[in-house]
């Protein structure tokens, strides 16, 4: 075997330099020192020179293999040391950075406004009730002093789901659930919720919408205490400055009946808004019809009571001046936005 082996030697040292990762560097040590590389075949062919000379090639070979060894050795840790800086600055974080302001929602105007309803009549000493949106008749009219032949209980009106039972109309059901778990007096709850109707959708029309019913059942409660009650209710969500009038009405499930009504803030001056009257209507409310009170278990004799409801989007139309009811359920956020504020 004729070999250079100066030659073989620049050619594995050339090799080693020219590694650019640890794979390929561990390829060149294979096909060098590997079981059938190069240098180790050169090695083990020694036996076949002529015996002279197998010292002096010996030697050589074999201080070739150490330096080939230290020269793999050398370059693999350099090529370690530089993949480590390579990932350290790929993971570099530059604490100089701004940071990335996190989003934050903000309440819907609905939300804001049905917290705020809350938040009012808790203050009064009310508690919160609750009941189903999927009610029977039952309890949606007939305990309601709704007589059978009234209009809101016609299909047209309300979605039934079978003859019995509908989806809630109003949220005045849970009066009588109330009346009926929490005997005996005194009651005094308020009862957020969504309630259906199935009118055509339209600026002032929803076929889902949000009501809170009031009620209050004691002995010696009066019409005054309805008064009192609202007019702190009307004031303390619309300014101080508005003047409440209530006025007859009619309800099945309340005798009297009254709309309460605030001065409009053109000054009543007349606007768009109260269209010219200076007035607009805020809510429903009356005194709890004996029929209603006998039915869930009070004696009326003894017992009276005051009722009220209100729609939570006419609520916000009128405190934020939306104008049309529809604004509310698109839940555009170039409209959402305004109220981010309203909220804090
Ligand atoms: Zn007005």
């Amino acid at each position: 075997m004729r070999l250079d082996i100066e030659v073989l030697r620049q050619t594995i040292m050339e090799a080693i330099e020219k590694a650019g990762d640890p794979e390929a560097l561990e390829e060149v040590r294979r096909r060098y020192l590997g079981r059938k590389g190069e240098l180790t075949m050169a090695l083990r062919a020694l036996g076949e020179l002529p015996p002279p000379e197998r010292p002096r090639v010996g030697e050589r070979l074999n201080a070739l293999k150490v330096e080939v060894e230290e020269a793999l050795t050398r370059k693999g840790e350099t090529l370690a040391r530089a993949m480590e800086e390579a990932r350290l600055m790929a993971e570099r974080v530059d604490v100089l950075l701004p940071g990335r302001r996190p989003r934050l929602g903000y309440g819907h105007p609905i939300r804001l406004v049905w917290d705020e309803i809350e938040e009012i009549f808790l203050g009064m000493g009310f508690t919160i009730a609750e009941g189903p949106e999927i009610e029977l008749d039952r309890y949606n009219f007939e305990a309601l002093n709704f007589p059978p032949e009234h209009p809101a209980r016609d299909m047209q009106d309300s979605f039934y789901i079978t003859s019995t039972v509908l989806l809630r109309t109003h949220t005045s059901p849970v009066q009588v659930r109330t009346m009926e778990a929490l005997r005996p007096a005194p009651i005094r709850i308020i009862a957020p919720g969504r309630v259906y109707r199935r009118d055509a959708p339209d600026a002032s029309h929803s076929l889902l919408f949000h009501q809170v019913e009031g009620l209050v059942v004691d002995e010696g409660i009066t019409f005054a205490d309805l008064k009192g009650t609202l007019v702190a209710f009307a004031r303390a969500m619309f300014g101080s400055e508005r003047e409440v009038s209530f006025r007859p009405s009619f309800f099945p499930f309340t005798e009297p009946s009254a709309e309460v009504y605030i001065s409009c803030s053109c000054g009543k001056g007349g606007c768009r808004v109260c269209k010219g009257s200076g007035w607009l209507e805020i809510l429903g409310a009356g005194a709890v019809h004996p029929n209603v009170l006998a039915v869930s278990g009070y004696d009326p004799e003894r017992f009276t009571g005051f009722a009220f409801g209100m729609g939570v989007e006419r609520i916000a139309l009128l405190k934020y001046g939306i104008e049309d009811m529809r604004l509310l359920f698109e839940n555009d956020l170039r409209f959402l936005a305004q109220f981010a504020a309203e909220g804090r």
